[in-house]
């Protein structure tokens, strides 16, 4: 502190005094004086209104916890009002079944499992293949660890993985045909 001038008058005429018959000290705060030389920005800071910054960070967090608080006691109200719980379940109900006639509009009038002499495409142990009836075409990637697949609406099936002896990274697609 007293190598940048941040002591009160007592407590630097007092270490002055120290200094003035210590060489190990005058050494130490002639090496501080230097360091602050090496580091311009130090100088360059502009003064901080710490104060003012405290004031507003503290602000800041009290409006966080108000809001917070505001946010919490609404949800509980809400949740507490026997017409809502109904609403909120009615409406979760609502968003299954839009989603159960999305998947049946999706897969056709006809809903069903894929029969086996249809052709589809799958994902095996060893890869992934097109498969008609007992025919089956695929692209295997035996070895590899951590296979990521990707299905496409379009009939496709895309598998992509890492060699784990060469790390080369394999990207397969087959088709529905
Ligand atoms: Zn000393």
């Amino acid at each position: 502190m007293h190598a940048g001038g941040d002591l009160g008058w007592m407590a630097r005429w007092k270490t002055a005094r120290h200094l003035s018959g210590c060489r190990r000290c005058t050494a130490e705060v002639a090496a501080f004086v230097r360091f602050r030389e090496t580091l311009p920005e130090l100088k360059q800071i502009p003064e901080v209104p710490w104060n003012r910054v405290a004031a507003e960070m503290r602000a800041n967090i009290r409006l966080g916890l108000a809001a917070g608080e505001c946010v919490r006691t609404s949800a509980a109200a809400w949740g507490d009002t026997p017409l809502f719980s109904g609403a909120r379940a009615t409406l979760a109900l609502a968003s299954v079944l839009a989603l159960m006639v999305t998947g049946l509009m999706l897969e056709g009038p006809a809903p069903r499992m894929a029969p086996s002499n249809e052709p589809m495409v799958q994902a095996t142990v060893n890869g992934i293949q097109s498969r008609s009836g007992d025919q089956a075409f695929g692209l295997m990637h035996s070895g590899a660890s951590s296979v990521s697949y990707t299905v496409g609406a379009q009939g496709t099936l895309g598998a992509r993985y890492t060699d784990p002896e060469t790390g080369q990274v394999t990207m397969t697609k087959v088709y529905v045909e």
